[in-house]
């Protein structure tokens, strides 16, 4: 991380640079942060606008001195050092700005700021091209009519299966060793299909998808899509690229209840039930996952996690931009989730002890 060890006089001489390929553009949310922040990485923040105001007068051109006197012509000495800050520790530490002082003291972020979230060990399975060559193909299960259709039938599988299937302990003793290889390439398929439910309602919408790959998220290997672009969508089809993981996910298990009922087997039996008992874990909007996303982009509040961060700090400066109906949904949310992590904390530190 970088930090402020020049004078203050030193740094006002110093003229901050934008990395390339950084964008600024609408972004769909509840609140007055309405600008989109891009990085060359690709990572994304709902910013607010004199953050904006900052970002723009950087032009490569002005020392920070003359941003300062942009932005801020009748200043106090505490603005001026907030700016300073603002523009040498949170920007550069956001991967945003770049500089270099006099002395040749270089600010840069030590860290990717793609690095950041919870996912480790990316390994791309599907480069970008390929993903898109694929979603292209699948987009058109997103077609209003066909959608529905879809829904109805998945639905309809997954009642006929809650009502035949028997407790999966009866079957998991059955399986001989060789077939658990089996169940695990149908979860496997399961699993990358979900992907491709995300990728692809994103090309359908117009927006830009990554690879898709193989991680490490906290310490479960996952499959994830890199669907960033999304972030420039509308808040409706954001929804809707956050539940297409879920949806397609689905129409696969379906598939294997139909083939289930055609030729009954174990293996794809166990398959149907270790896809199915993901579902709703991924639903959880208390974790990262496709029900955070969806709740965040179904309400408009694009910072659910870090304003409970905020939160536990006392600091309420993430909430007050919200209207008195959004403040109950987050502070409603925050409640919830600490008592999620609260109870998760506890039924760890028991199974430890005992
Ligand atoms: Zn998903």
């Amino acid at each position: 991380m970088s930090s402020l060890s020049t004078p203050r006089e030193g740094l006002l001489h110093v003229v901050p640079h934008l990395f390339l390929g950084i964008e600024l553009s609408p972004f769909d949310s509840s609140s007055n942060k309405s600008t989109l922040l891009t990085s060359e990485s690709g990572r994304n923040w709902a910013i607010a606008p004199a953050l904006v105001e900052i970002i723009r007068a950087i032009d490569g051109h002005r020392n920070t001195q003359q941003i300062i006197e942009v932005i801020a012509p009748h200043r106090s000495l505490a603005i001026e050092l907030r700016l300073i800050e603002i523009i040498w520790n949170d920007l550069v530490d956001m991967g945003i700005v770049v500089g270099c002082d006099e002395v040749g003291l270089q600010y840069s972020s030590k860290q990717e700021s793609a690095s950041r979230s919870a996912l480790s060990l990316r390994i791309p399975l599907f480069p970008p091209r390929c993903v898109l060559a694929i979603s292209k193909v699948f987009q058109y299960l997103y077609i209003p009519a066909i959608a529905w259709v879809l829904v109805v039938f998945a639905i309809s599988t997954q009642i006929y299966w809650g009502i035949h299937s028997t407790w999966p302990s009866t079957y998991a003793t059955r399986i001989a060793g060789g077939r658990w290889l089996a169940v695990l390439l149908l979860v496997g398929i399961a699993y990358l299909f979900h992907e491709f439910g995300h990728t692809s309602a994103c090309t359908r919408f117009g927006g830009k998808c990554g690879a898709i790959g193989f991680g490490i998220y906290w310490v479960y290997p996952v499959f994830f899509a890199d669907v960033t672009g999304a972030w420039k969508l509308p808040r409706m089809q954001r929804a809707i690229v956050d539940l297409g993981g879920i949806y397609f996910q689905c129409l696969c298990v379906s598939l294997l209840i139909i083939w289930n009922y055609l030729k009954p087997s174990y293996a794809v039996s166990m398959a149907i039930f270790i896809s199915n008992a993901s579902l709703l874990p991924n639903l959880y909007p208390f974790l990262k996952m496709d029900g955070y996303w969806f709740l965040s982009d179904i309400t408009g509040i694009p910072n659910l996690m870090s304003i409970l961060e905020n939160l536990i700090r006392f600091d309420l400066s993430g909430i007050r931009c919200y209207r008195a109906r959004l403040q109950s949904i987050i502070y409603g949310y925050c409640l919830l989730t600490s008592v999620f992590i609260s109870n998760i904390a506890i039924a760890l530190f028991i199974g430890f002890i005992s």
